[in-house]
Protein backbone atom coordinates (compact mmCIF):
# COMPACT_ATOMS: atom_id res chain seq x y z
CA UNK A 1 0.00 0.00 0.00
CA UNK A 2 1.51 3.67 -0.94
CA UNK A 3 0.29 6.55 1.15
CA UNK A 4 1.61 10.68 0.58
CA UNK A 5 2.85 12.55 4.10
CA UNK A 6 3.48 16.21 3.30
CA UNK A 7 5.25 15.86 -0.24
CA UNK A 8 6.67 12.36 0.12
CA UNK A 9 5.14 8.56 -0.79
CA UNK A 10 5.49 5.81 1.03
CA UNK A 11 5.39 2.47 0.38
CA UNK A 12 3.94 -0.69 3.25
CA UNK A 13 7.79 -2.11 4.86
CA UNK A 14 6.71 -3.76 8.28
CA UNK A 15 3.28 -5.41 8.76
CA UNK A 16 1.62 -4.13 12.27
CA UNK A 17 2.18 -8.00 12.93
CA UNK A 18 5.90 -8.39 12.25
CA UNK A 19 6.15 -5.52 15.14
CA UNK A 20 3.56 -7.77 17.21
CA UNK A 21 6.30 -10.85 16.81
CA UNK A 22 9.30 -8.55 17.57
CA UNK A 23 7.90 -7.25 20.39
CA UNK A 24 7.23 -10.47 21.68
CA UNK A 25 10.55 -11.69 21.12
CA UNK A 26 11.90 -8.90 23.34
CA UNK A 27 9.86 -9.16 26.21
CA UNK A 28 10.71 -12.70 26.45
CA UNK A 29 14.02 -11.91 26.20
CA UNK A 30 14.14 -8.86 28.69
CA UNK A 31 11.93 -10.65 31.33
CA UNK A 32 14.05 -13.68 31.42
CA UNK A 33 17.38 -11.37 31.84
CA UNK A 34 16.04 -9.43 34.44
CA UNK A 35 14.30 -11.95 36.37
CA UNK A 36 12.65 -10.32 39.49
CA UNK A 37 13.78 -7.37 39.18
CA UNK A 38 11.28 -4.97 39.03
CA UNK A 39 12.64 -2.47 36.06
CA UNK A 40 11.62 1.52 35.30
CA UNK A 41 11.20 1.11 31.47
CA UNK A 42 11.61 4.53 30.06
CA UNK A 43 10.68 5.56 26.63
CA UNK A 44 12.48 8.49 24.77
CA UNK A 45 9.75 10.72 22.87
CA UNK A 46 8.11 11.46 21.02
CA UNK A 47 8.65 8.10 18.70
CA UNK A 48 8.41 6.39 21.58
CA UNK A 49 4.98 6.19 23.26
CA UNK A 50 3.87 3.29 20.67
CA UNK A 51 6.19 0.76 21.35
CA UNK A 52 6.33 1.37 24.97
CA UNK A 53 2.75 1.33 25.24
CA UNK A 54 2.53 -2.32 23.51
CA UNK A 55 5.98 -3.42 25.06
CA UNK A 56 4.68 -2.77 29.04
CA UNK A 57 1.12 -4.17 28.23
CA UNK A 58 3.00 -7.57 27.06
CA UNK A 59 5.48 -7.48 29.99
CA UNK A 60 4.85 -10.60 32.30
CA UNK A 61 5.93 -8.83 35.54
CA UNK A 62 5.65 -5.83 37.93
CA UNK A 63 7.47 -2.72 36.27
CA UNK A 64 7.53 1.14 36.39
CA UNK A 65 7.49 3.22 33.08
CA UNK A 66 8.09 6.54 32.69
CA UNK A 67 9.10 8.70 29.32
CA UNK A 68 12.22 11.26 28.77
CA UNK A 69 12.59 13.75 26.36
CA UNK A 70 15.84 15.00 24.93
CA UNK A 71 15.40 18.80 24.84
CA UNK A 72 18.48 21.49 23.13
CA UNK A 73 19.09 24.15 26.26
CA UNK A 74 17.44 27.20 25.25
CA UNK A 75 18.92 30.30 24.42
CA UNK A 76 22.49 28.69 24.43
CA UNK A 77 24.35 28.90 21.45
CA UNK A 78 26.52 26.05 20.63
CA UNK A 79 28.47 24.39 17.96
CA UNK A 80 28.14 21.49 20.06
CA UNK A 81 24.71 20.15 20.43
CA UNK A 82 24.48 19.75 24.16
CA UNK A 83 21.09 18.06 25.07
CA UNK A 84 19.28 17.69 28.34
CA UNK A 85 16.62 15.13 29.67
CA UNK A 86 13.45 16.36 30.72
CA UNK A 87 10.60 14.49 32.34
CA UNK A 88 12.30 12.29 34.74
CA UNK A 89 11.08 12.69 37.87
CA UNK A 90 11.82 9.19 39.00
CA UNK A 91 14.89 8.53 41.70
CA UNK A 92 16.94 6.12 39.31
CA UNK A 93 19.65 5.54 41.79
CA UNK A 94 20.69 1.99 42.40
CA UNK A 95 17.73 1.09 39.57
CA UNK A 96 17.64 -1.03 36.58
CA UNK A 97 16.69 1.11 34.08
CA UNK A 98 15.87 -0.42 30.55
CA UNK A 99 15.64 2.82 28.01
CA UNK A 100 13.49 1.83 24.95
CA UNK A 101 13.82 3.72 21.54
CA UNK A 102 11.72 3.34 18.87
CA UNK A 103 14.29 3.19 16.42
CA UNK A 104 18.31 3.86 16.62
CA UNK A 105 19.77 4.84 13.50
CA UNK A 106 23.29 7.27 14.22
CA UNK A 107 22.63 6.86 17.81
CA UNK A 108 23.34 10.45 18.52
CA UNK A 109 20.54 10.60 20.37
CA UNK A 110 21.24 7.28 22.48
CA UNK A 111 24.62 8.79 23.20
CA UNK A 112 23.30 11.48 24.92
CA UNK A 113 20.75 10.04 26.74
CA UNK A 114 23.49 7.01 27.79
CA UNK A 115 25.93 9.12 29.25
CA UNK A 116 23.08 10.91 31.20
CA UNK A 117 22.18 8.03 32.70
CA UNK A 118 25.17 6.73 33.66
CA UNK A 119 25.86 9.72 35.59
CA UNK A 120 22.67 9.50 37.73
CA UNK A 121 24.38 5.84 39.50
CA UNK A 122 22.04 3.92 38.11
CA UNK A 123 22.43 -0.25 38.95
CA UNK A 124 22.35 -1.38 35.34
CA UNK A 125 21.50 0.41 32.67
CA UNK A 126 20.20 -1.21 29.52
CA UNK A 127 18.79 -0.50 26.03
CA UNK A 128 16.14 -2.02 23.95
CA UNK A 129 15.08 -0.36 20.85
CA UNK A 130 12.62 -2.21 18.48
CA UNK A 131 14.20 -0.98 14.93
CA UNK A 132 17.86 -0.85 14.30
CA UNK A 133 20.13 0.50 11.24
CA UNK A 134 23.20 -1.43 11.52
CA UNK A 135 24.65 0.76 8.60
CA UNK A 136 23.82 3.77 9.97
CA UNK A 137 24.88 3.36 13.57
CA UNK A 138 27.84 4.87 14.46
CA UNK A 139 28.82 4.80 17.93
CA UNK A 140 30.55 1.89 19.80
CA UNK A 141 27.86 1.50 22.62
CA UNK A 142 26.04 -1.70 23.01
CA UNK A 143 22.42 -2.11 22.42
CA UNK A 144 21.34 -5.03 24.22
CA UNK A 145 18.04 -5.66 22.29
CA UNK A 146 17.13 -5.38 19.26
CA UNK A 147 13.86 -6.36 17.49
CA UNK A 148 14.06 -5.47 13.72
CA UNK A 149 16.80 -4.60 11.66
CA UNK A 150 16.29 -2.94 8.86
CA UNK A 151 18.58 -1.47 5.60
CA UNK A 152 19.68 2.61 6.26
CA UNK A 153 16.12 3.75 4.69
CA UNK A 154 13.70 6.41 6.19
CA UNK A 155 10.46 4.96 7.61
CA UNK A 156 7.56 6.42 9.24
CA UNK A 157 4.58 4.72 10.99
CA UNK A 158 4.38 3.28 14.67
CA UNK A 159 5.68 6.18 15.96
CA UNK A 160 7.69 7.44 13.75
CA UNK A 161 6.95 10.72 12.01
CA UNK A 162 7.79 12.94 8.80
CA UNK A 163 7.56 16.34 10.05
CA UNK A 164 4.92 15.47 12.85
CA UNK A 165 2.44 13.32 10.54
CA UNK A 166 2.70 9.19 10.10
CA UNK A 167 3.28 8.59 14.07
CA UNK A 168 -0.33 7.06 14.39
CA UNK A 169 0.07 4.90 11.92
CA UNK A 170 0.11 0.82 13.10
CA UNK A 171 2.61 -0.12 10.78
CA UNK A 172 5.77 1.18 8.94
CA UNK A 173 6.35 2.41 5.49
CA UNK A 174 9.32 3.38 4.06
CA UNK A 175 10.22 6.20 1.67
CA UNK A 176 9.63 5.71 -1.74
CA UNK A 177 12.71 7.10 -3.62
CA UNK A 178 10.57 10.53 -5.24
CA UNK A 179 10.93 9.54 -8.75
CA UNK A 180 13.08 12.14 -10.67
CA UNK A 181 13.03 10.10 -13.44
CA UNK A 182 10.99 10.17 -16.42
CA UNK A 183 11.15 7.14 -17.58
CA UNK A 184 8.87 6.10 -20.59
CA UNK A 185 8.03 3.43 -23.13
CA UNK A 186 7.21 4.42 -26.19
CA UNK A 187 4.75 1.70 -27.75
CA UNK A 188 3.02 1.36 -30.91
CA UNK A 189 3.16 -0.77 -34.56
CA UNK A 190 6.26 -0.71 -36.53
CA UNK A 191 6.09 2.11 -37.97
CA UNK A 192 3.95 4.37 -35.84
CA UNK A 193 6.44 6.78 -35.55
CA UNK A 194 8.17 6.31 -32.18
CA UNK A 195 12.24 6.39 -33.50
CA UNK A 196 11.19 9.93 -34.72
CA UNK A 197 9.05 10.98 -31.79
CA UNK A 198 11.40 9.57 -29.80
CA UNK A 199 14.52 11.98 -31.00
CA UNK A 200 12.33 15.20 -29.95
CA UNK A 201 11.42 14.24 -26.82
CA UNK A 202 14.56 13.12 -25.89
CA UNK A 203 16.06 16.44 -26.37
CA UNK A 204 12.87 17.94 -24.70
CA UNK A 205 13.07 16.01 -21.98
CA UNK A 206 17.13 15.46 -21.83
CA UNK A 207 16.21 11.51 -21.77
CA UNK A 208 18.68 8.56 -22.66
CA UNK A 209 16.74 7.25 -25.99
CA UNK A 210 17.01 3.15 -26.05
CA UNK A 211 15.91 1.84 -29.09
CA UNK A 212 16.61 -1.73 -29.31
CA UNK A 213 15.61 -2.53 -32.83
CA UNK A 214 18.49 0.18 -33.50
CA UNK A 215 20.84 -1.64 -30.95
CA UNK A 216 20.75 -5.08 -32.97
CA UNK A 217 20.94 -3.13 -36.01
CA UNK A 218 24.14 -1.73 -34.86
CA UNK A 219 25.29 -5.00 -33.86
CA UNK A 220 24.29 -6.90 -37.09
CA UNK A 221 26.15 -3.99 -38.76
CA UNK A 222 29.51 -4.78 -36.79
CA UNK A 223 28.66 -8.43 -37.06
CA UNK A 224 28.95 -8.90 -33.42
CA UNK A 225 27.81 -12.41 -31.78
CA UNK A 226 24.31 -10.66 -30.77
CA UNK A 227 24.22 -9.44 -34.12
CA UNK A 228 24.21 -12.82 -35.97
CA UNK A 229 21.74 -14.56 -33.27
CA UNK A 230 19.71 -11.50 -34.32
CA UNK A 231 19.74 -11.50 -37.90
CA UNK A 232 17.62 -14.41 -38.60
CA UNK A 233 14.73 -13.12 -36.53
CA UNK A 234 14.82 -9.36 -37.58
CA UNK A 235 14.70 -10.33 -41.46
CA UNK A 236 11.77 -12.44 -40.80
CA UNK A 237 9.99 -10.10 -39.01
CA UNK A 238 9.89 -12.03 -35.52
CA UNK A 239 10.60 -11.02 -32.55
CA UNK A 240 14.17 -12.18 -31.21
CA UNK A 241 13.99 -14.36 -28.02
CA UNK A 242 13.40 -12.83 -24.83
CA UNK A 243 16.59 -13.84 -22.99
CA UNK A 244 18.36 -11.93 -25.48
CA UNK A 245 16.74 -9.19 -25.36
CA UNK A 246 16.17 -8.62 -22.02
CA UNK A 247 19.95 -8.95 -21.03
CA UNK A 248 20.30 -6.45 -24.04
CA UNK A 249 17.95 -3.65 -22.46
CA UNK A 250 19.48 -4.29 -19.05
CA UNK A 251 23.02 -3.59 -20.59
CA UNK A 252 21.89 -0.21 -21.87
CA UNK A 253 20.40 0.93 -18.84
CA UNK A 254 23.31 0.03 -16.96
CA UNK A 255 25.93 1.82 -19.67
CA UNK A 256 23.38 5.02 -18.60
CA UNK A 257 23.60 5.07 -14.93
CA UNK A 258 23.22 9.28 -14.69
CA UNK A 259 20.39 9.33 -17.03
CA UNK A 260 17.24 11.46 -15.91
CA UNK A 261 15.64 9.21 -17.69
CA UNK A 262 15.24 6.68 -20.48
CA UNK A 263 12.65 6.20 -23.51
CA UNK A 264 12.12 2.99 -24.18
CA UNK A 265 11.28 2.25 -27.67
CA UNK A 266 10.61 -1.20 -28.80
CA UNK A 267 11.03 -2.12 -25.73
CA UNK A 268 8.90 -4.20 -23.68
CA UNK A 269 7.39 -6.47 -26.64
CA UNK A 270 6.27 -9.30 -24.25
CA UNK A 271 4.41 -9.63 -21.04
CA UNK A 272 7.94 -11.24 -19.63
CA UNK A 273 9.61 -8.15 -20.96
CA UNK A 274 7.46 -6.17 -19.69
CA UNK A 275 8.10 -8.08 -16.03
CA UNK A 276 11.44 -8.01 -16.33
CA UNK A 277 11.66 -4.13 -17.25
CA UNK A 278 9.88 -3.83 -14.23
CA UNK A 279 11.47 -6.40 -11.62
CA UNK A 280 14.67 -4.41 -12.99
CA UNK A 281 14.09 -0.69 -12.78
CA UNK A 282 12.64 -1.78 -9.06
CA UNK A 283 15.97 -2.99 -8.53
CA UNK A 284 17.66 0.23 -9.43
CA UNK A 285 15.17 2.30 -7.33
CA UNK A 286 13.57 3.10 -10.88
CA UNK A 287 9.90 2.92 -11.86
CA UNK A 288 8.46 3.26 -15.20
CA UNK A 289 6.38 6.70 -15.22
CA UNK A 290 3.78 6.18 -17.96
CA UNK A 291 3.45 3.72 -21.46
CA UNK A 292 2.56 6.03 -24.36
CA UNK A 293 0.90 4.61 -27.49
CA UNK A 294 0.96 5.98 -31.12
CA UNK A 295 -1.72 4.97 -32.67
CA UNK A 296 -2.24 4.75 -36.54
CA UNK A 297 -4.54 1.79 -38.76
CA UNK A 298 -2.43 -0.40 -40.21
CA UNK A 299 -2.95 0.71 -44.11
CA UNK A 300 -1.47 3.98 -42.96
CA UNK A 301 1.77 1.79 -41.13
CA UNK A 302 2.84 -0.38 -44.03
CA UNK A 303 2.28 2.31 -46.27
CA UNK A 304 5.06 4.64 -44.26
CA UNK A 305 7.10 1.75 -43.84
CA UNK A 306 7.34 0.61 -47.03
CA UNK A 307 8.16 4.25 -47.62
CA UNK A 308 10.76 4.10 -45.44
CA UNK A 309 12.66 1.06 -46.48
CA UNK A 310 13.12 2.59 -49.57
CA UNK A 311 14.98 5.39 -48.02
CA UNK A 312 16.26 3.49 -44.98
CA UNK A 313 17.40 0.17 -47.17
CA UNK A 314 16.09 -1.48 -43.75
CA UNK A 315 15.37 -5.40 -45.81
CA UNK A 316 12.41 -5.90 -42.82
CA UNK A 317 10.68 -2.96 -44.21
CA UNK A 318 11.02 -3.86 -47.81
CA UNK A 319 8.78 -6.45 -48.26
CA UNK A 320 5.02 -6.54 -47.60
CA UNK A 321 4.62 -9.99 -45.97
CA UNK A 322 7.80 -9.63 -43.31
CA UNK A 323 5.67 -6.26 -42.67
CA UNK A 324 2.33 -7.95 -41.99
CA UNK A 325 4.71 -10.95 -40.05
CA UNK A 326 5.49 -7.73 -37.44
CA UNK A 327 1.66 -6.71 -37.08
CA UNK A 328 1.04 -10.40 -36.31
CA UNK A 329 4.21 -10.75 -33.33
CA UNK A 330 2.51 -7.33 -33.03
CA UNK A 331 -1.09 -8.51 -32.44
CA UNK A 332 -0.13 -11.71 -30.77
CA UNK A 333 2.50 -10.72 -28.26
CA UNK A 334 2.56 -7.21 -27.56
CA UNK A 335 -0.97 -5.93 -27.61
CA UNK A 336 -1.45 -7.83 -24.74
CA UNK A 337 0.39 -5.26 -22.72
CA UNK A 338 -1.79 -2.63 -23.23
CA UNK A 339 -4.06 -4.75 -20.16
CA UNK A 340 -0.83 -4.98 -18.51
CA UNK A 341 -0.30 -1.12 -18.42
CA UNK A 342 -3.78 -0.03 -18.02
CA UNK A 343 -3.78 -2.79 -14.73
CA UNK A 344 -1.00 -0.59 -13.57
CA UNK A 345 -2.40 2.78 -14.42
CA UNK A 346 0.21 3.53 -16.49
CA UNK A 347 -1.01 3.27 -20.49
CA UNK A 348 -1.51 6.15 -22.10
CA UNK A 349 -2.36 6.72 -26.15
CA UNK A 350 -1.75 9.43 -28.30
CA UNK A 351 -3.38 9.49 -32.31
CA UNK A 352 -0.02 9.16 -34.28
CA UNK A 353 -1.35 10.55 -37.22
CA UNK A 354 -1.05 14.05 -37.87
CA UNK A 355 2.41 16.47 -38.49
CA UNK A 356 5.31 15.55 -36.16
CA UNK A 357 5.01 18.26 -34.28
CA UNK A 358 1.34 18.01 -33.91
CA UNK A 359 2.39 14.16 -32.43
CA UNK A 360 5.24 15.32 -30.43
CA UNK A 361 3.18 18.16 -28.66
CA UNK A 362 0.13 15.25 -27.91
CA UNK A 363 2.78 13.04 -26.13
CA UNK A 364 4.31 16.27 -24.74
CA UNK A 365 0.88 16.88 -22.71
CA UNK A 366 1.12 13.35 -21.57
CA UNK A 367 4.57 13.48 -20.21
CA UNK A 368 3.68 16.98 -18.36
CA UNK A 369 0.77 15.32 -16.80
CA UNK A 370 2.61 12.73 -15.20
CA UNK A 371 3.13 13.63 -11.30
CA UNK A 372 7.08 13.20 -11.52
CA UNK A 373 8.06 15.15 -8.73
CA UNK A 374 10.81 17.39 -9.81
P1 LIG B 1 12.19 -2.00 -34.56
O1 LIG B 1 13.31 -1.18 -35.11
O2 LIG B 1 11.79 -1.56 -33.17
O3 LIG B 1 11.01 -2.09 -35.49
O4 LIG B 1 12.76 -3.49 -34.37
C1 LIG B 1 13.19 -4.24 -35.46
C2 LIG B 1 13.26 -5.70 -35.11
O5 LIG B 1 14.18 -5.91 -34.02
C3 LIG B 1 11.95 -6.31 -34.64
O6 LIG B 1 11.11 -6.68 -35.70
C4 LIG B 1 12.46 -7.52 -33.86
O7 LIG B 1 12.87 -8.56 -34.73
C5 LIG B 1 13.72 -6.97 -33.20
N1 LIG B 1 13.37 -6.40 -31.88
C6 LIG B 1 13.44 -5.10 -31.53
N2 LIG B 1 13.03 -4.92 -30.26
C7 LIG B 1 12.68 -6.15 -29.82
C8 LIG B 1 12.15 -6.64 -28.60
N3 LIG B 1 11.89 -5.83 -27.57
N4 LIG B 1 11.93 -7.97 -28.48
C9 LIG B 1 12.20 -8.80 -29.49
N5 LIG B 1 12.66 -8.40 -30.67
C10 LIG B 1 12.91 -7.09 -30.85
Amino acid sequence: MKIKLHDKCFTSFISAKEIDAALDKMVANIAADLGDEIPIFIGVLNGSFMVVSDFVKKYPKPCEVSFVKLASYDGVESTEDIKHLIGLNENVSGRTVVIIEDIIDTGNTLESIYDIFDNKGVKDLRIATLFHKPEAFKKDLKIDYIGIEIPNKFIVGYGLDYNGLGRNLPEVYQIKNTQRMINIVLFGKPGAGKGTQAEFLKTKYNLVHISTGDVFRFNMKNDTELGKLAKSFIHEGQLVPDSVTIDMLQAEVEKNTDANGFIFDGFPRTTAQAKALDAFLESKNMELSATVALEANDEVLIARLLERGKVSGRADDQDESKIRNRFDEYNEKTAPLIDFYTTQEKFHSVNGIGTIAAITERLSAVIDSLNVEA
